[in-house]
């Protein structure tokens, strides 16, 4: 499909083939519908979005019981929950439901950053609160556990076809002017690439610790230890690069930036739970960082979420336990820290929705985010 697309951009056939694709779409998307209009939100100048990978509500009991602890999230003023469905599906993947937190979007399962009717972006995608941020002339930064090709993050700095297009997210990632980019290596980074695009190119704790404020870096860390509370191997933990993430952007300008704890899902996938525990104790950690920064700050929204549940976790007898080594459909934990008034105590909202009321809390009004799209193409508001 990709090298159809690309022989008929070249024969300019785009423009013709554009009715029949639109007249499929409005097939199966007949009902569009509006984005939502919440009252007034409070406003601030900076957003910290942490985002556990997978973690449903029975991960953090699970990890409660496993390691005698409190969670630093659950002190979050306002507690709700988010829906996590794809477009058309229940249960999502980590894409999709990346796209849809990223750019207010429900898409395709396996898409990053396009609408699910022109998944080829051949007309327009939808562009991510990373993307409206720098718009405006504000830092941003996207850290995760995962591999930085990942889906989670490149939702926040790709629009793709599929999350396989690890190369094509690269070079998208390379050339994107965002601030920092962290995680884990992976063989489609290559150093030469990034210096050649701006970025600094670092892979140890040493080097991350010298990064300054004038410096845009591209973070590839040993995959094997970055997941851990501990700083193994020179590898920084989630919450040392979310410490000196925001360090970097702090600034005048007001800064976005998404932190993710990928390995919450991908232990869950293997219903490990002795290693779920540890990595939700480290990203709650980094969720303890983003908070005293903002208690400090007086002006920064912490948002906590999940992208979905993986493991089915249920309670069993006194404890909690795996029921499956895949993602499920229920809706996952919201803490938020920074607004009165984001959501309601108790309230349940859709993924899509959550980045568009982050938009609407730097200020950002319809007409900027989402990006309007034809009302046969909007996006689907099933449950
Ligand atoms: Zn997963």
């Amino acid at each position: 499909m990709e090298v159809i697309i690309q022989f008929a951009k070249r024969l300019g056939l785009v423009k013709r083939i554009l009715p029949i694709i639109t007249a499929i779409s409005m097939l199966f998307s007949l009902v569009g519908g509006l984005a939502p209009t919440p009252g007034a939100l409070d406003q601030v100048k900076n957003v910290i979005l942490l985002i556990g990978d997978g973690m449903g509500e029975n991960h953090l009991k699970l990890a409660k019981q496993s390691l005698g602890i409190e969670l630093v999230m659950e002190t979050m003023p306002l507690r709700g929950q988010q829906k996590t469905a794809a477009f058309g599906k229940a249960v999502t993947d980590s894409a999709a439901a990346a796209t849809a937190l990223a750019c207010g979007v429900r898409t395709l399962d396996g898409s990053l950053g396009v609408y699910p009717y022109d998944i080829y972006a051949l007309e327009s995608y939808p562009i991510s609160l990373t993307e409206l941020a720098m718009q405006r002339g504000m830092k941003t930064g996207v850290v995760t556990t995962d591999s930085t090709t990942g889906a989670t993050p490149s939702g926040f700095c790709a629009h793709t076809s599929k999350r396989g297009n690890a190369a094509d997210i690269v070079a998208q990632q390379i050339s994107s002017d965002i601030d920092l980019i962290w995680g884990s290596a992976n063989s489609k980074t290559e150093q030469s690439n990034v210096q050649a695009g701006g970025y600094t190119y670092i892979s140890t704790y040493t080097e991350l610790m010298a990064i300054n404020k004038a410096q845009k870096s591209f973070g590839q860390f040993n995959g094997n230890f970055i997941w851990q509370t501990e700083n193994n191997e020179n590898t920084p933990t989630l919450s040392q690069m979310t410490t000196k993430a925001i360090d970097l952007l702090d600034g005048d300008e007001g800064f976005f930036l998404m932190v993710e704890h990928d390995h919450i899902d991908g232990f869950s996938h293997g219903n490990d739970a002795d290693k779920m525990v540890i990595s939700l104790q480290e990203f709650d950690n980094a969720i303890a960082v983003a908070l005293d920064f903002a208690q400090a700050d007086g002006n920064t929204l912490v948002i906590v979420t999940a992208d979905h549940e993986t493991g089915a976790i249920q309670p069993e007898g006194d404890t909690y336990v795996y029921t499956s080594g895949s993602h499920s459909g229920v809706d996952v934990p919201l803490f938020v820290y920074g607004s009165s008034n984001f959501i309601k105590n108790g309230q349940a909202i859709k993924n899509k929705d959550l980045s568009i009321y982050v938009a609407r809390s730097l200020g950002f009004s319809a007409e900027e985010f989402p990006r309007k799209v034809p009302i046969y193409w909007a996006d689907n508001q099933a449950a």
